[in-house]
């Protein structure tokens, strides 16, 4: 007995020592307390989520009356009788804070009256800042943070979202994308982290940390949601939700890895690939989503379905003959909640979901484990002690600190992709015509997913937040003259672009010393955003081209979520900036920079095709570069992935490398570069560190990013960089879908410096 009693202290000393029966197992374990108090119903009810409309009052012909009101009666069947676990979204556009508060205290009622036992989980997708709360500081899309590469400002922006998503009441954001923007025809192109997979863990973990904190329970922090689970951005047909087929080798070198270091951060949910891969719907794949996700990462949060998601195995993807075989099939592959999403079709899911289980098709095992993970998060987030703290005492919300955030994070995303002659910075004293729609109307910075889904209703902006030409001519008054020159609009779902008064635009540019020309895109997102070509639309095309006629510099400015073909109007262009979706303080950044008054430091997270159907990436292989063609070589891209000009100029010096052993015997490596700023501006550089495997027994990559640094210099200054790598870098997935290392000949490449090592 005592000696019992003595095993099981030192098993308990033991494991608390290695930090086992930490905070997260006593709510794990809570939760699973929590769980088994609950009828089979209860449980169900947990998995299900529905979309706040759901829950709204409609007229006669089924449409929602506006202003949106609960209904009582269905809040009081969904929330109250049918105990639904979660709810999400905006109804049709953004909310001030006072509203989303009270729809919030709601649909928190039921719980707080004691009419419930769990409290509801509300998600929404914040995924440039607050973008459905009015007021919400707008930061760049994600495609514009991944060209900070900075993690401090991705951090950044995922704790200020958190901030100002909790001040309307909601605990969490269906953010951030992690999927890999290697299909740039795909309409969500702008909403990932660029083609590289170490640039998109690194910044997607910091998004992760910033939107969580240490404790997700804090009222200004939220649970994040990795999306989508896996594989979603590769479309082949390069439209939303069609198949991707991707290798087991490339699913591990390059769309797995961001997950991973998401998890690895602590991500508490994930949202599941709406898609297909290699035939097997995203929903349905129990290797992905159970035994890679849940079993070999250890991911303890819960999993959630993408719109509709289940419902479309039977009747979109045609792998379940039934409704209930697409339940059955997909909480069997490891999804833990549904976005049903509809007032209907969620009490089919309950009622079919009770019969697989009476039938045995889904075992109690695996509906308590959904249940639990779903009843863990709320734990984590507090949600049982305080669903939120009143809009009022978050006092920061949209303050002069955090919109200095989001501008900053503009700032460092700008990439200067052309500056011949120094066209840039303006001189003050110049007169300078600028042009074009996108200069002058805020959704063209912010792109799809802002106020509305795909953000191309104008009555929403902002109020008081400059747009381009509004910031610009704050600074250079009657310097400037404006001339909208196109006009982009959707037709029948289909991006339209006209132009207009040509005449009248090239005699104003007559009169400038200076033209520059905002090119732009309609906002759009998912399917309604997909699209048919790279192509820039031709009208905004032949204003350029008609405007280089007269022979002033002309400086293009990008406002796209993807890359657009500009090759046959480059050439003329003196100076061209890549401003991505900079969101609402774009404006003001790019302005600085325009004016010189900030020096650009992006640098493109993505290869820029010349050719709409040549699609590169910077980390090709060897037979890729082999041609007979006389024009040129066919890894051409208009720019390459990690360019970016700045105003002044950095050179590099002394690259070399240390090998060391650890005690196993293992070689660590220690590389450094003498980084200079030898122009006359203050500047940032990013330290890019690439390697090459020079001989592999799969055909290696170009050359692959192992790591980065964005490091500040003032003129004259030099900063040695370091870089510690080990083997595990030099690693790679070989034959039999296993990751390895070979011994052998590596480069390693940093600027304009490259150093040779072996690998005994
Ligand atoms: C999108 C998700 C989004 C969800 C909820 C889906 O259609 O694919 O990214 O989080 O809707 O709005």
């Amino acid at each position: 007995m005592l000696r019992n009693l003595f095993f099981l202290l030192t098993i308990l000393i033991t494991s608390i020592s290695l930090g086992q029966v930490d905070n997260n197992d006593a709510l794990l374990i809570k939760a699973k307390k929590l769980v088994s108090k609950l009828s089979t119903e209860e449980k169900i009810a947990q998995t299900c989520q529905v979309t706040l409309d759901a829950l709204l009052q409609t007229d006669q012909n089924g449409s929602i009356v506006l202003p949106i009101q609960i209904d009582e009666n269905k809040l009081s069947k969904l929330i109250e009788k049918q105990a639904i676990g979660s709810v999400l979204n905006v109804s049709s556009h953004t909310l001030d804070r006072a509203t989303w508060n009270q729809i919030l205290a709601q649909i928190h009622g039921p719980f707080r009256n004691g009419k419930t036992s769990v409290p509801v989980i509300y998600g929404v997708d914040a995924i440039h800042g607050a973008n459905y709360v009015v007021g919400g500081t707008l930061f760049p899309q994600e495609i514009g943070l991944a060209a900070t590469w900075n993690p401090a400002l991705a951090n950044k922006m995922g704790e200020i979202t958190a901030y100002e998503t909790r001040a309307s009441g909601v605990p969490w954001n269906f953010s951030p994308v992690l999927d890999l923007g290697r299909q740039p025809l795909w309409s969500r192109f702008f909403e990932t982290l660029g083609e590289d997979p170490l640039l998109a863990s690194q910044l997607g973990a910091e998004m992760v940390r910033g939107y969580q904190g240490i404790n997700p329970a804090d009222s200004t922090r939220v649970a994040a949601c990795m999306k989508h689970f896996v594989g979603y951005s590769l479309p082949r047909s390069g439209r939303d939700r069609t198949p991707a087929w991707i290798p087991e080798r490339q699913m591990k070198e390059l769309y797995l890895p961001s997950f991973k270091a998401a998890v690895d951060a602590g991500a508490l949910t994930v949202m599941i690939n709406s898609g297909d891969v290699n035939g097997i719907p995203g929903h349905i794949n129990k290797k992905l989503i159970t035994k890679t996700l849940k079993d070999n990462w250890g991911f303890k949060g819960f999993a959630v379905s993408d719109w509709e998601d289940i419902r479309m195995l039977h009747t979109v993807h045609k792998v379940a003959s039934s409704q209930k075989e697409a339940i059955i099939m997909a909480i069997n592959a490891g999804l833990d909640m549904s976005m049903v999403p509809y007032n209907g079709p969620h009490e089919e899911y309950l009622s079919l979901f009770k019969e697989a289980i009476d039938e045995k098709k889904i075992s109690m095992k695996r509906l308590d484990d959904a249940a639990t993970r779903i009843i863990y998060v709320k734990l984590k987030l507090g949600l049982y002690d305080k669903q939120f703290e009143p809009w009022q005492s978050f006092a920061k919300f949209a303050s002069i600190e955090f919109k200095t955030a989001a501008k900053n994070a503009a700032l460092e995303s700008i990439t200067l992709l052309k500056n011949e002659n120094n066209t840039l910075p303006l001189n003050k004293n110049e007169k300078v015509l600028l042009v074009g729609e996108a200069a002058n109307n805020l959704i063209f910075q912010n792109g799809a997913w802002t106020h509305t889904w795909q953000g191309e209703d104008t009555s929403y902006n902002t109020k008081g937040n400059p747009t381009i030409y509004q910031a610009l001519s704050q600074k250079l008054g009657d310097k400037l003259t404006f001339m909208q020159g196109y006009d982009l609009k959707a037709v029948n779902g289909w991006e339209s672009c006209s132009n207009f008064d040509i005449e009248k635009v090239k005699s104003a540019a007559q009169q400038s010393d200076k033209i520059i020309i905002c090119l732009g895109e309609m906002p759009a997102t998912e399917k309604p955003g997909d699209v048919k070509t790279l192509n820039l639309c031709e009208a905004q095309q032949e204003l350029v081209k008609e405007l280089q006629t007269i022979g002033k510099p002309m400086i293009l400015v990008l406002l796209f979520g993807k890359p657009h073909i500009i090759r046959e109007i480059e050439p003329k262009s003196s100076a061209i900036l890549n401003a991505y979706l900079p969101g609402d303080y774009g404006s003001e950044a790019l302005t600085e920079i325009i004016l010189g008054e900030a020096n650009p430091s992006g640098k493109l997270p993505f290869t820029y095709p010349r050719f709409d159907g040549v699609i590169e990436y910077y980390d090709y292989v060897n037979s890729e570069t082999k041609t007979n063609k006389t024009d040129g070589l066919p890894i051409n891209p208009q720019w390459a992935f990690g360019h970016g000009l700045s105003y002044t100029s950095f050179s590099y010096s002394d690259l070399s490398i240390k090998t060391t052993y650890d005690k196993k015997g293992n070689d660590l490596y220690e590389a450094s570069v003498l980084v200079k700023n030898s122009g006359e501006k203050a500047g940032k550089e990013v330290v890019q560190w690439y390697i090459t495997d020079e001989y592999a027994s799969v055909t290696p990559a170009n050359k692959k990013l192992k790591g980065f640094e964005k490091i500040s210099l003032s003129p004259g200054e030099s900063k040695k960089v370091v870089f510690k790598f080990t083997t595990k870098d030099l690693r790679f997935v070989g034959e039999d879908n296993k990751w390895i290392v070979e011994p052998g000949t590596f480069k390693l490449t940093c600027g304009s410096q490259s150093a040779v090592f072996e690998l005994k």
